[in-house]
This record gives structure tokens, C-alpha cells and sequence, in this order.
């Protein structure tokens, strides 16, 4: 066998050796066989000078081809396994679109009632609490709302026992306030209120309700209408028409309902209307001189004014909402478009 002959059967065969390297450890005894110090190659190339010279030119430069070759392929094997090696543990595709993290946001009657605060605020009013387990006391009493009224039946209010109920409406916290502060005030006090109502579209059993109240000198009606009007200008945009019709509430002595012009419609008649193009937004009055004596406030030195919305009214107006129970039902396809 020719040396020449020899060589291509040993350039042949580590060839084919490559091709099944498939792990590093391989590679490397691959290397060690034919480069190594005593490798198959290495020993071509030390016998080299014991070749006739015409002999030794050819093999010489086969050997050398064979070498580069086989060192390069070495190298991008091993490349090519450090290269997997590093990008297992992490195998992230950075084109792929990013993960958000999941974002929270405040229910829709939690933003309406900041957005409420907030107008008031604006106007110089504090916002106040009070506790949602009342006395009938502060719930009716020191409301001027006499024993024999229909409200203290017990199908309209939460009775827990004799001594306690849940709070029908937020006035309570009024009575709370003007008890513990001298006038002038000016407050309004979100919160839950409870009514043992039978649950349908426009009705639930517990409910959002943010009350007003201003005392001090010299406070008229005016003072009345001039800041509910601003208020629900804030509220449902510049051009509003208000309507207030007289109403009864026992706290307010004159009471009056206001109704504002339907934003929906501008009075043609709508389905958010009921085709009356006014739509029903609050109660209001000029505070009982009786209650503020129940609060041991001179009716004569003092006047002022009180008003109460009911959150989840105002927020499906703004929101087109058409059933009240969706706000408690914790669906998040409803919960999400806010
Ligand atoms: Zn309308």
C-alpha cells in the first residue's frame, strides 16, 4: 500500500467518524485519536522525515490539508455544543411578543365614586365615613324619622336584633359628624347603605349611596342649586337642563327631587329616558331645623343643605349599564371594559 493510498483511507475514515460525533464528550476523544500527541495524524506527520524526499513533499502536504480540516471541524463541533449547552436553560424566543403581567384595575362603582369625591373636593368638601352597622338612633331618630314612619318596618331595613341594623342610607354619617363638630361643615360621606329589596334589573339589596352635607350662616337654597347643578355639569357635561320638583324627605324641609335633561337623547326621548327626556339623579333639601337640634346645633343660627346619589344609578348612566346586578356579580368580561 502506497503511503499516499494509506493516507486517504485514514483522511476517509476520520471523515466518516465525524459525522457520528452527537455529544462533546466525542469530540473530544475524536481529537485525542487523530490529533492528539500520539494521535493517528501526529504520527503521519513524525514519519515524515523518515520518507524519500519525493515522497515526503506530497504526504507532507496531505497531512497538513488533513490536519486543518480536521481541527477545524473540531472546533465548530465543539462550538456548536457549547453554543446548545448555554441556550438550554434560558430557550426564550426573543421575537416572540412580551408577557405583561396581569394588571389590576378599580372596579366601575370604586372609579365612580372617586370620580364623585373628586368634584366635591374641588368644591371644598371632605370626604367623610361612618359605620355600616347603625343604631336605629342615628339611622332614624336623629333623622327626624318618627317611630310610625314606614321606613322603620322591618321589611325596609336590616335588623341584626333589637339594638342594631345595617344603615338604610349614609345621612347617618351626618348625624355622626355634626355630633362630634361645630358648624361650618361641609362633607360628603360614600358608602354601602342595605334595603331588604327584591333584586331585579334596576334594584339590589345593598347598594352605593354618597351623601352631602353643608352647614353654616346664611345657607340658602340657591347655595343648594347652584352646587348640584355644578356638580352634575362636572359630571354629565356643560349642557344640562335641571328640574326640581318638590319631594318629601323627613331629614329636609323643603325636599326636592332633580332630575337633569337625558345627555343621551337632548330630550327627544330615548330608551335611558324612558322617553321622558329627563332623567332622575338625586334628592336634596335644606336640612330639618329638627335635626340639627337632635345634633344640638342652634336651628336659628345655622342653615344648611343635604343631598344623596345613589352610586350605582349615576355609574349606569355614565356607563350605559342596563342591569345593576352585573356590578356585583364578579364577571370579568363585564369587570374588564372599565
Ligand atoms: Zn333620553
Amino acid at each position: 500500500m502506497s503511503h499516499v493510498q494509506d493516507l486517504s483511507e485514514l483522511a476517509q475514515e476520520a471523515r466518516a467518524a465525524l459525522q457520528g460525533l452527537t455529544a462533546e464528550e466525542a469530540v473530544e476523544a475524536f481529537r485525542v485519536r487523530y490529533l492528539g500527541r500520539k494521535g493517528l495524524v501526529t504520527q503521519r506527520l513524525k514519519e515524515l522525515g523518515a520518507l524519500p524526499e519525493e515522497k515526503r513533499r506530497e504526504a507532507g502536504r496531505l497531512l497538513n490539508v488533513l490536519k486543518q480540516e480536521l481541527e477545524e471541524a473540531i472546533r465548530k463541533r465543539q462550538g456548536d455544543f457549547r453554543q446548545g449547552r448555554a441556550e438550554r436553560p434560558v430557550s426564550m424566543d426573543l421575537t416572540l411578543p412580551g408577557i405583561l403581567p396581569a394588571r389590576g384595575r378599580l372596579h366601575p362603582l370604586t372609579q365612580t365614586i372617586r370620580r364623585l369625591e373628586g368634584i366635591f373636593i374641588s368644591l371644598g368638601f371632605e370626604v367623610v365615613s361612618g359605620p355600616e352597622i347603625e343604631t336605629e338612633y342615628y339611622n332614624f331618630e336623629a333623622l327626624n324619622i318618627p317611630l310610625d314612619h314606614p321606613s322603620r318596618e322591618a321589611f325596609d331595613t336590616f335588623y341584626l336584633d333589637e339594638k342594631y341594623l345595617l344603615r338604610s342610607q349614609t345621612s347617618t354619617v351626618q348625624i355622626r359628624v355634626m355630633e362630634s363638630r361645630k358648624p361650618p361643615l361641609a362633607i360628603v360621606a360614600p358608602g354601602r347603605v342595605f334595603r331588604p329589596d327584591a333584586t331585579d334589573a334596576t334594584h339590589s339589596f345593598m347598594f352605593h349611596q354618597v351623601e352631602g352635607l353643608l352647614v353654616g350662616e346664611r345657607i340658602t337654597f340657591a347655595d343648594l342649586k347652584g352646587t348640584l347643578e355644578l356638580f352634575c355639569r362636572r359630571l354629565f357635561g356643560p349642557r344640562l337642563k335641571f328640574r326640581f320638583r318638590p319631594s318629601f324627605f323627613p331629614f329636609t324641609e323643603p325636599s326636592a327631587e332633580v332630575d337633569i335633561s337625558c345627555f343621551s337623547c337632548r330630550q327627544k326621548g330615548c330608551r335611558v329616558c324612558s322617553g321622558t327626556g329627563w332623567l332622575e339623579i338625586l334628592g336634596a333639601g335644606m336640612v330639618d331645623p329638627n335635626v340639627f337640634e337632635a345634633v344640638g346645633y342652634d336651628p336659628e343660627g345655622v342653615q344648611g343643605f343635604a343631598f344623596g346619589v345613589g352610586v350605582e344609578r349615576l355609574a349606569m348612566l355614565l356607563y350605559g349599564v342596563e342591569d345593576i346586578r352585573l356590578f356585583f356579580e364578579n364577571d370579568l368580561r363585564f369587570l374588564r371594559q372599565f
